[in-house]
C-alpha cells in the first residue's frame, strides 16, 4: 500500500517537473505584431543647436503652482511666442488652438482623413526648485546651460526635453517636405504637475466633443532604462498603464480630557488600531492583471532560469514569487496596490487627551483594484473599532486602463525604441506616477508612455530633484525617435 502510494507521488512529481520544464521552455516573448514601418527620412538635425534651444526653453520659468496660489502667466506666454520663432516650419504646417489661456493644441492635418490620428503629448510646466537647494546645483536650475555634454536645468527631462525634441523632429520633417497621410495632433498641457485639470483634461474633453478618437496617444512616463533590476542591462520600457492615486483619511473620535485620567482607549489608540488594520488588510499581489507578466515575458531570454521558470509556472510558484518580489518595494509596487500611512495628527499638547485624531493613508492603485473596492475593504477592516470614520481625503482616481501590447501602435512605439536603442529589449510596464496621458484614455484606442531617451538612476534622480539635466546625446536620440514615430506612423 505504502509502496503504491510513494510510486504515485513519484509519478506526480515527475509529471509536474515535466510541465514546469515545458512551460519554462515555451515562456518566450510574445511576438511583436508587424506593421509596415517605413524608415524615417534622413533629417538634418544639429544636436548642439537643438541643445541650445532646449536651454532657451528652460530659461522660461514656467512653474506650475498649487490651486489657490498666484499663477504667473508671463513665462508661459513668453515661451509660446519664442516657440513660434524657434519652430517656424512647424507653425506653418499646423493650426494652433490655445486652451485655457496657456495650453496648446496643434493639428497637422493628414491627407487621408479616414485614418485615426496620432496624438503626441508633452507638458509646458515644471515643478519649482526649493530655494534652499538652488545653490546646490552645478549649474543654475533655470540657467539652461549647455555644458559638459548636458543641458542643465529644471524641465530638461521633465518635460521640456520631450517638448523640444517633438518640435525639433516635427519642424525638421516639415522643412524636409514631409506631408503626413495620417493627421498628427500635439497636445501640450500647462498644469501637468498640479493635476492637469486645466490643460490635459480640457483638451481631452475638446477631442471628445469633436468626436475624435486617436489611433494612440504617446506621453512621458517611461524610457529606455540603462540597467533594468531584473536583467542588469538596458530595457525600453513602454508604459501601457499607470497607477491610480487615492488618499484615505481616518478620523478617530473619543472623550477629550486630561491625560492623568485616561479611558481604556483614547482617540490615539483607536486611530492606531485602525491604521494597523487598514495597513494589513489583504491586497492581492500577482503577476497577472497588469503589465508585470508581459514585462517578464518580454525579458524572458535575459532572465535567470529560476526566475523564468517561476514566472512561466505562476500556478505553481505564486507564493514563491510573491515572497521574493514582495520583499523588494519596487517589484511589489509593480504587482499590487501599495498602502502607505503617511500622516498622523493628534492632540496639541502631551497632557491633553485629544477628542479627535486623524491619519492619512496613501494608496497607489494597481489596475486590478478600484478606489471604490479599496474604500469598501478599509471600512470593513475597521469595523468594530468605536468612533472611527474612514473616507477619501480628496476625490481618488483609479488606475488607467491597460493598453494593448500586441497592437500595431505598440509595434510602432517599439520600433521607435529599437531605432534609437537596437540592443535593448522592449517590454511593457506599469508607470508608478501620474501623467497627463490618463485623461486621454477615452479619446485614444491605446495610450503609451515612453520617451526615446536612455536614463540612468542618476538621471532620474534629477527629476523633481536637484541637478536635473539631459545629455545632448539623449536629446539627439529623442529627436530621432519622435521623427521615426511621425514619419513611420503617419507617412
Ligand atoms: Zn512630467
Amino acid at each position: 500500500m505504502i509502496r503504491w502510494f510513494l510510486g504515485l507521488v513519484f509519478v506526480a512529481a515527475l509529471a509536474t517537473a515535466g510541465v514546469v520544464a515545458l512551460r519554462t521552455f515555451q515562456f518566450t516573448p510574445a511576438p511583436v505584431p508587424h506593421t509596415a514601418i517605413a524608415a524615417a527620412p534622413d533629417l538634418k538635425v544639429d544636436p548642439q543647436a537643438a541643445a541650445e534651444r532646449l536651454g532657451e526653453a528652460i530659461r522660461f520659468q514656467t512653474i506650475s503652482v498649487q490651486p489657490g496660489e498666484t499663477w504667473n502667466a508671463a513665462p508661459f506666454s513668453a515661451q509660446r511666442a519664442w516657440l513660434e520663432r524657434a519652430y517656424p516650419a512647424f507653425h506653418a504646417v499646423t493650426s494652433r488652438e490655445i486652451i485655457n489661456n496657456e495650453s496648446m493644441f496643434f493639428t497637422w492635418a493628414g491627407s487621408d482623413t479616414t485614418l485615426a490620428p496620432i496624438l503626441i503629448l508633452a507638458h509646458l510646466d515644471v515643478v519649482p526648485v526649493e530655494s534652499w537647494s538652488k545653490d546646490d546645483w552645478t549649474n543654475g536650475p533655470f540657467s539652461g546651460a549647455v555644458k559638459d555634454g548636458y543641458v542643465w536645468g529644471r524641465g530638461s527631462i521633465d518635460d521640456k526635453g520631450s517638448l523640444i525634441a517633438i518640435l525639433e523632429a516635427a519642424n525638421a520633417l516639415a522643412v524636409s517636405g514631409f506631408k503626413p497621410k495620417r493627421t498628427i495632433l500635439f497636445a501640450f498641457g500647462h498644469d501637468e504637475e498640479v493635476s492637469g485639470a486645466q490643460g490635459a483634461q480640457s483638451i481631452a474633453k475638446l477631442l471628445q466633443e469633436r468626436g475624435l478618437k486617436a489611433w494612440f496617444a504617446i506621453d512621458e512616463g517611461q524610457a529606455i532604462i540603462a540597467a533594468h533590476p531584473m536583467t542588469g542591462g538596458p530595457v525600453s520600457l513602454i508604459g501601457i498603464a499607470e497607477k491610480g492615486y487615492a488618499t484615505l483619511r481616518i478620523t478617530a473620535t473619543a472623550r477629550a480630557g486630561h491625560s492623568s485620567t485616561p479611558d481604556k482607549d483614547t482617540a490615539v489608540t483607536l486611530l492606531s488600531e485602525a491604521i494597523l488594520r487598514v495597513h494589513r488588510m489583504p491586497i492581492e499581489m500577482r503577476l497577472e492583471g497588469g503589465p508585470a507578466l508581459g514585462m517578464i515575458r518580454a525579458l524572458a531570454p535575459q532572465l535567470p532560469v529560476a526566475l523564468r521558470a517561476a514566472a512561466a509556472n505562476e500556478w505553481l510558484f505564486s507564493p514563491l514569487i510573491n515572497q521574493r518580489l514582495g520583499a523588494d518595494p519596487l517589484a511589489a509596487a509593480m504587482l499590487r496596490t501599495t498602502v502607505a500611512p503617511t500622516m498622523v495628527e493628534g492632540g496639541p499638547k502631551d497632557n491633553i487627551l485629544p477628542g479627535r485624531a486623524t491619519a492619512r493613508i496613501n494608496f497607489r492603485l494597481h489596475p486590478r483594484d478600484s478606489a471604490a473596492s479599496i474604500l469598501a475593504r478599509a471600512q470593513e477592516a475597521v469595523k468594530g473599532i468605536p468612533g472611527i470614520a474612514v473616507e477619501w481625503d480628496q476625490p481618488p482616481h483609479d488606475a488607467s486602463p491597460v493598453s494593448s501590447s500586441t497592437s500595431d501602435s505598440f509595434a510602432l512605439v517599439a520600433a521607435m525604441a529599437r531605432a534609437v536603442a537596437p540592443d535593448a529589449p522592449v517590454a511593457p510596464s506599469l508607470v508608478m506616477a501620474g501623467t497627463d496621458s490618463r485623461y486621454y484614455s477615452g479619446v485614444a484606442q491605446d495610450v503609451y508612455r515612453f520617451a526615446p531617451a536612455l536614463f540612468t538612476v542618476e538621471d532620474i534622480g534629477g527629476v523633481h530633484g536637484k541637478n536635473e539635466r539631459l545629455s545632448v546625446d539623449n536629446l539627439s536620440r529623442m529627436i530621432k525617435g519622435y521623427a521615426h514615430l511621425m514619419a513611420a506612423g503617419a507617412g
